[in-house]
């Protein structure tokens, strides 16, 4: 693995080697190509047409389309050829922090967020910054954030670009010069909300949820007018305090279902909707998904218990108003931390010969749900993981999970089975229309919960009454493990699975071309065929990959890009099980495509080269490239060394050590050591073989 890193790492380097490189003469005019102009014309076609329809070579929202299925129609790439898959660009983040971001690319330009919040505009063909934004997090509001400092992405419409900062500022830059355009504060000083969701565009408005169930907050999802940043509507997930009239008639009944609001009242009751937030254009609704309540356990929330809507539960809101059109909670009751805040696909599914509009969720739960969209209802709800020890089944007469006894820890401590790190989290799945099938990044592992007997609400800091010892436990007794799981949403069972060795790998993406492309916690980015599940092409990253890959067109090239960087919520109690697999923490995006579409000058050599000749191409990326050419390509007249002569190949150690007096070509002694310029020998021999063999 260490040998693979390195090589990855030169890789890396020499891609932006001759990104760097490219921006001297030939890429002024590629620069030039996307200049401030040029973006504001192509981000400010970006309306609502263009989200509801997409265009197959770009990637516009979070999860590529309005049904986020994170599926693309792009073929150029196949279970046939991406064997051959290859490195072209690397833009190193500058960060070593989880990296959740699934970047989004138009017309040829790429927009990603790293950690603290930080927007990047990149050339998407090169890699080549354009421009990048700083919110400028105040560093404290790192302890407001349960789950690493990260941020899952932007988006984009009519010029502009939204992202949501982890000190609840949302955000409003312009696509084209990375300006400020205007920010809002979407939550009150002095409260622990945070923001690491992706925005998304509805009608004119963006939408955006929070964070900050651990600490004590009230959960809600607000709607700002996309010119102005004005707030056009919020909704609440919690009832307020009950004394007093509520904002609605669904949390007039909401309020019902809790007790004891004195308890809940003292810290906000939870619910935040930190991730999922669906448009649905076709019904004009907005899904959106809660977490849990504060605290955790339940009978110090609501004494006496209750339903405690909405904790856990998937809402349908009216994308106009925000009205609540129906609900389903997936927990009711929640005492396990059992968001379910993953992501909202929408779909048609044939169910019983019917064609049914849906919604599919795959929460922490460990169940599988299909809800008709148009009405709430519940299709089917099977079991995904493999265990699941909270609950037997869902009974379908009610919508209700069937409980397993002892699993509320009232009296001591239980194991509980999904975590609290859920059977599937906020990692993106894919569906692909063509196989039928969701390919989710599943995870096996339990943990240990016990009541904290001395809990006291601690304003501004986690009031979950949990024990938190007893994550010692979960870390060192059950690491845990995760697969990737094709899963037949019609059929409610599992088609293939493909075994990985620990929890917390990446999120998923499928293609028309027959594949499914996942990272791992253990640094490897790999394709599978999408309808059985073989392994067919893996390249080694130096950072476990946490975030979900996307893929796009440009002049007629396919490529599919991901964010490696360790990370996120697991990280902070089980980081060991990245590390153990060989990989550092680290943050960068990673761009690959097929080495006969790209421009030569682009195409990386082999990722999985030897160690000597990984060694050779940073030394000559340091050494050499700079007047030789990045690739060992001279787009000058100075020679290229592929070409030396079998003569100049003999005295090769001699002339970078002593020049050629007369020419260019300076002594290098004093720099490059003689073992050193084997090297970059080995390294030059293999660019000549790879020029013959066409890459
Ligand atoms: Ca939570």
């Amino acid at each position: 693995m260490k040998r693979a890193s390195y090589a990855i790492a030169a890789v890396a380097g020499f891609a932006v080697a001759a990104v760097g490189f490219s921006s001297g003469a030939g890429a002024a005019d590629k620069a030039a190509g996307l200049s401030a102009e040029k973006l504001k014309e192509i981000t400010g076609k970006i309306d609502d047409a263009a989200l509801k329809t997409g265009a197959p070579g770009n990637w516009l929202t979070y999860n590529g389309s309005p049904s986020e299925q994170r599926f693309s129609t792009l073929d150029q790439i196949t279970d046939k050829n991406v064997g051959e898959m290859k490195l072209v660009w690397s833009f190193p983040t500058g960060t070593n922090r989880g990296l959740e971001a699934t970047p989004l690319v138009v017309d040829g330009v790429m927009y990603t967020t790293a950690n603290w919040s930080v927007v990047h505009a990149l050339d998407a063909k090169t890699g080549k910054e354009l421009w990048s934004y700083d919110p400028k997090v105040p560093k404290e509001h790192g302890h407001d954030a349960c789950c690493d400092v990260v941020n899952r992405g932007v988006a984009l419409y009519k010029g502009k670009v939204f992202v949501g900062t982890i000190d609840a500022r949302l955000l409003a830059i312009d696509a084209a010069t990375g300006k400020l355009a205007w920010e809002v504060a979407t939550a009150d000083k002095g409260t622990v909300y945070t923001i690491t969701g992706a925005p998304r565009i509805a009608n004119g408005k963006v939408l955006i949820g929070n964070g900050g169930a651990e600490y004590g907050v009230r959960g809600y999802v607000s709607a700002y007018d996309t010119e102005t940043g004005k707030l056009v509507w919020r909704v609440f997930t919690v009832p307020g305090d009950p004394s007093k009239p509520q904002e609605s008639k669904a949390l007039e009944d909401a309020a019902k279902t809790w007790k004891g609001a004195d308890e809940w009242l003292k810290r906000g009751a939870g619910g935040t909707a930190w991730d999922s937030l669906t448009y649905d254009p076709e019904l004009n609704q907005v899904y959106f998904g809660t977490g849990n309540g504060t605290a955790w356990v339940q009978e110090m929330r609501s004494p006496g218990g209750g339903d405690n809507l909405f904790l856990s539960s998937i809402l349908a809101v009216d994308a106009d108003s925000g009205e609540v059109k129906w609900h389903y909670q997936v927990v009711p009751g929640d005492n396990w931390d059992f968001d379910a805040c993953a992501q909202i696909t929408l779909a048609t599914l044939k169910i019983d010969g019917k064609d049914r509009k849906v919604l599919m969720q795959a929460p922490k739960s460990g169940f599988f749900y299909v809800i008709d969209r148009e009405t709430g209802k519940l299709l089917s709800a099977k079991q995904y993981a493999d265990k699941v020890t909270w609950a037997k089944a869902i009974d379908m007469k009610t919508g209700k999970p069937i409980e397993n006894a002892g699993q509320r820890y009232e009296k001591e401590m239980a194991i509980v089975q999904p975590s609290a790190f859920g059977a599937h989290n906020w990692h993106p799945m894919s569906f692909n229309p063509k196989t039928g099938l969701v390919y989710i990044p599943e995870q096996e592992g339990a943990g240990a919960l016990k009541k904290d007997p001395d809990f006291k609400v601690k304003p501004g800091t986690w009031n979950i009454g949990i024990d938190l010892t007893q994550f010692k436990g979960l870390n060192r007794d059950t690491k845990g493990t995760g697969k990737l799981l094709a899963w037949d949403p019609v059929k409610q069972k599992a088609a293939w699975a493909v075994q990985h060795p620990n929890l917390w790998n990446g999120g998923t993406m499928t293609t028309a071309g027959n594949l499914v492309f996942q990272g791992t916690s253990d640094g490897r980015f790999v394709a599978y065929s999408a309808d059985k599940g073989k392994k067919l092409w893996e390249a080694p990253v130096e950072s476990g990959i946490i975030a979900g890959p996307m893929t796009y067109e440009i002049d007629g090239v396919q490529y599919v890009s991901v964010s490696s960087g360790w990370g996120g919520a697991f990280a902070l109690v089980g980081g060991g099980a990245s590390a153990a697999s060989g990989t550092k923490p680290g943050g960068v995006v990673l761009t690959y495509a097929l080495p006969s579409k790209v421009p030569a000058a682009m195409a990386s050599a082999d990722p999985a080269v030897s160690g000597d000749i990984a060694k050779g191409e940073v030394l000559y990326h340091h050494n050499c490239g700079l007047c030789h050419g990045a690739n060992a390509i001279s787009g000058s007249g100075v020679p290229d060394l592929r070409h030396s002569n079998p003569d100049l190949q003999k005295v090769f150690v001699q002339i970078v050590e002593k020049g050629i007096p007369g020419t260019g070509m300076a002594p290098l002694g004093k720099w490059v050591s003689e073992d050193e310029a084997k090297l970059i020998q080995k390294y030059v021999q293999k660019r000549t073989e790879d020029e013959k063999a066409g890459r």
